[in-house]
């Protein structure tokens, strides 16, 4: 059997669905979006696709399959769902309609489709860059939330109370909407803007089967999202929900990935949860990002990805059922931007009892930049516990434990001390320190 594939070179799970082919001895095909330089070694494992040209990648796909047919293919992230579903629909294989898969890729879109569907959702209205920003504000329903209607992972998402904030939240989107990694993308000049909808937020882990949502994972996120903008920290599951919200959250995620056209694979849908009941935020064609996934196994053991394959190749699931202990992650956010130099405490942050791993994905040097306008993690910790209010106590315990050394600029931090900071526990306490303070850790 053989499975293709698509990772965008910004995902952080290759490896994780890498092992879990493995295991299940199929023959990968991995492609990307920039060629590798084992390419040529392995011109039937490793090939380039442009995913942001769905033609041209169908083009080469099928010239592959013809030498060596593919039973299954499966995007990666969000930047490959929409290509995975026009691919998969050029090889014949089950797969979402390309329509539906577009639809929830874009803010917009998928708003209408919810709205149509009568799922709970707030209010929206669609502008675009050209449109006078006072204008616009003058129209808003306040508090309200603008975002891009194109891209992911919280970026560019600001909450304004009032029309002066809107209007300097809109004109920061616009500058992230002009930069250069975005501004050719299509839906790059529109910005949405939806009522602030209150309230407790969960994600759900869901899987399609012929149209029906089996859920895999309901996790809420205990740190309260009110903005101005949106970092996600903490996940733990199971979600501490009554069981008859947790019914109402499944049955709206259920009507909405119906409401988009979708039916099979793997998704992912937020939904805010009031008195009114569960609104949905957003529901995408793809499962949990970043490396949230390791908090999942199924049955004896299985990963997610593992689950995602065989569901994609048709094999037997042999469970598809969470195992029976809470599990938790926090993704670290960035205290501030800079250039990040040290990551102090990681032993001592591995030593709270339930946590299972600390894993930094940003690498000493390496720029970080803060919501609104990045989008990436220092990294993820793990736990698992006998129930979620241990899990998320160890994960907080864990993280205060965690000091990050920044540097803010580097040629101004080597003339004199004060471009060094250091943010233990997070984002809470951060102090400039001088150059000979600056702990050194080694860990
Ligand atoms: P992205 O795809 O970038 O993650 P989302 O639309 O999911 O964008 O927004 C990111 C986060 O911003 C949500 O998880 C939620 O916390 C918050 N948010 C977005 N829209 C609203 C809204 N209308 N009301 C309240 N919070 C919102
Ligand atoms: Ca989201």
């Amino acid at each position: 059997m053989r499975l293709l594939l698509l990772v965008p070179t910004t995902t952080y799970r290759t490896e994780d669905f890498v092992e879990a082919a493995t295991r299940l001895g199929v023959d990968l095909v991995v492609a990307s979006e920039r060629p590798s330089t084992f390419e040529e070694a392995y011109p039937d494992h490793l090939l380039t696709l442009d995913f942001a040209n769905p033609e041209q990648a169908v083009r080469a796909v099928v010239d592959l399959a013809r030498r060596q047919p593919i039973d299954a293919v499966v995007p990666v992230d969000d930047l490959t769902t929409g290509v995975g579903a026009v691919v998969a629909e050029a090889l014949g294989l089950p797969a979402n309609p390309t329509a539906g898969v577009a639809a929830s890729r874009n803010k917009y879109r998928m708003r209408e489709a919810l709205a149509r569907a009568g799922v709970l959702s707030p209010p929206y209205r669609r502008f675009t860059l050209a449109d006078d920003p006072e204008t616009a504000a003058s129209r808003a329903p306040y508090p309200c939330v603008l975002k891009p209607t194109i891209l992911a992972a919280s970026r560019g998402v600001i909450r304004a109370d009032g029309p002066a904030e809107f209007v300097a939240a809109f004109r920061r989107i616009a500058a992230i909407l002009r930069g250069p990694d975005v501004a050719d993308r299509p839906g790059s000049d529109e910005i949405l803007v939806e009522g602030f909808v209150p309230g407790r937020e969960v994600a759900l882990e869901g899987l399609l089967r012929d149209g029906a949502l089996v859920v895999l994972a309901l996790f809420d996120k205990p740190d309260p999202l009110d903005g101005p903008f949106f970092e996600e920290t903490l996940y733990v599951t199971p979600s501490r929900l009554p069981a008859d919200v947790q019914a109402a959250i499944a049955g709206a995620t259920g009507r909405a990935a119906a409401a988009l056209g979708l039916h099979d694979g793997p998704i992912h849908a937020e939904l805010r949860i009031n008195t009114a009941g569960p609104w949905l935020v957003e529901l995408a064609a793809r499962s949990i990002g970043g490396l949230c996934s390791r908090t999942l196994r199924f049955g004896t053991g299985m990963s997610l990805e593992e689950l995602i394959l065989r569901h994609a190749l048709r094999l037997p699931i042999p469970s598809l059922e969470r195992e029976g202990r809470a599990a938790g992650v926090m993704m670290l956010p960035i205290p501030r931007g800079g250039r990040l130099r040290e990551v102090c405490g990681q032993a001592q942050a591995l030593a709270v009892p339930g946590i299972e791993a600390v894993t930094i994905t940003a690498h000493a040097g390496q720029e970080l930049v803060r919501l609104p306008e990045g989008s990436r993690y220092l990294g993820f910790v793990f736990a698992r516990g006998e129930d979620p209010a241990q899990v998320e106590a160890a994960l907080r315990e864990a993280h205060r434990r965690l000091t990050f050394t920044i540097v803010a600029d580097t040629v101004a931090a080597d003339r004199d001390a004060r471009g060094f900071w250091c943010a233990a526990g997070g984002a809470t306490a951060e102090v400039p320190v001088s150059a000979a303070e600056v702990p050194s850790c080694g860990s």
